[in-house]
């Protein structure tokens, strides 16, 4: 028996990349080191041969990817002397802003939009202490108001604005490109305010020690020994009803059962689009439809369970195999970006598994039990 030492969490793991210091006091919670896992149902359902993976980021403290951004906007603000946070959020990031406030010892204020939020998401805030601001109006009334307050009141925006944020969130491509001893071809993500997939492009970037605009603004740690030698081509995929970056322009009235992408003013509009052309990617939108017939695949054919948002990278990807513009023998990675519970709603309004009512009584449970076992 060897004895594993305790794993504490992102930033003490890839500290030497991470602007902190060893003073640097580090809110916490143990996120990161999230399981990638290589699909085999689905594979087969595909009609190209490819090798693709998940990464689960559901698994994450509060259920989604956020929490690595968070750890890290939330340690530097206390660093800085903050007594309290601000965002807007679709759910996620107040659920998560509120965890880490809570755990460093300080006041989050969250602005959600009124109604449009999964329960899961608003029952975590909720508990966690967070202040609800309940705003009559969208994510980006709500992102507005948060950029114009906070020159107005001492709050720290933790929104994926804040340069920690997508520190923190590089990370994610630290651990793909580990795990497969390589980067992969193509990395397939949802995209709302693009973040995240800016994050990654910097992650992948700096193990490549290859040079990303984005790292003009968000200070990256070049000059390292490259670990590998490629980065992979970043592909963003939208709902159809919420997809700026196919328009072209902003959008005013989102809407999507993915609400966690329910965004039509992304903050990283310019990051996205050097994203897109340094990599060599593309954007693409899925309709609603697809994106909860991808959730149900997931969930039916491989036992993971993510919500709506997350399930947007695989029906793209999957759309994109199957026609080729993903080639044949690709290694590919989609980021499962939320936990299925956070939206547990949506999730039973789509099911179709049969629930059997019974009497409590042997011969009909096992009536039931034949009845439905696999002819
Ligand atoms: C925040 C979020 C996204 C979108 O990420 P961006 O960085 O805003 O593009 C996608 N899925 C889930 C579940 C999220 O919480």
């Amino acid at each position: 028996m060897t004895f594993r030492t305790r794993y504490t969490g992102l930033i003490e793991h890839y500290r030497d990349r991470l602007p902190v210091s060893d003073d640097t006091r580090l809110i916490s919670l143990g996120e990161g080191n999230t399981p990638l896992i290589q699909l085999q149902n689905i594979s087969d359902l595909l009609d190209k041969k490819v090798d693709i993976y998940v990464k689960y980021e559901g698994l994450n403290p509060t259920g989604s990817f956020k929490d690595r951004g968070m750890t890290m906007a939330v340690t530097k603000a206390v660093e800085d002397g903050a007594k309290a946070i601000i965002c807007a959020s679709t759910g996620n990031t107040s659920a998560s802003a509120a965890a880490y406030a809570a755990r460093a010892g300080i006041t989050a204020f969250v602005l959600i939009p009124d109604g449009k939020i999964a329960q899961g998401k608003l029952a975590q805030a909720m508990m966690e202490g967070a202040v609800i601001l309940q705003i009559k109006g969208n994510f980006d009334d709500g992102m507005r108001l948060v950029k114009e307050v906070a020159d107005h009141a001492p709050v720290t925006i933790v929104n994926s604005i804040n340069p920690y944020r997508l520190q923190g969130q590089k990370t994610a491509a630290f651990e793909i490109v580990e795990e497969l001893g390589r980067a992969p071809d193509f990395h397939c993500l949802p995209v709302g305010n693009a973040g995240n997939i800016s994050a990654h492009w910097i992650g992948y970037s700096e193990y490549a020690n290859q040079e990303t605009s984005i790292c003009a603004l968000h200070k990256c740690e070049t000059g390292n020994k490259a670990i590998v030698d490629s980065r992979p081509k970043m592909v963003g995929y939208q709902a159809d009803g919420s997809a700026p970056f196919m328009r072209g322009e902003m959008v005013d009235n989102p809407e999507t059962v993915a609400t966690a992408i329910r965004i039509g003013h992304p903050q990283s509009w310019d990051f996205a689009l050097a994203v897109e052309k340094e990599s060599g990617g593309w954007f693409d939108e899925c309709s609603d439809e697809e994106i909860l017939a991808a959730q149900k695949l997931l969930a039916e054919k491989e036992g993971i369970f993510c919500e709506p948002a997350s399930a947007t990278s695989l029906a793209g990807a999957m759309r994109d195999i199957n026609s080729g513009k993903i080639p044949e023998g690709s290694v590919i990675v989609c980021t499962l970006t939320g936990h299925g519970l956070k939206d547990p709603d949506t999730a039973i309004k789509q099911s179709t598994a049969p629930v059997v009512k019974v009497d409590a009584q042997l011969e009909e449970v096992k009536t039931a039990i034949l009845d439905n076992l696999p002819k």
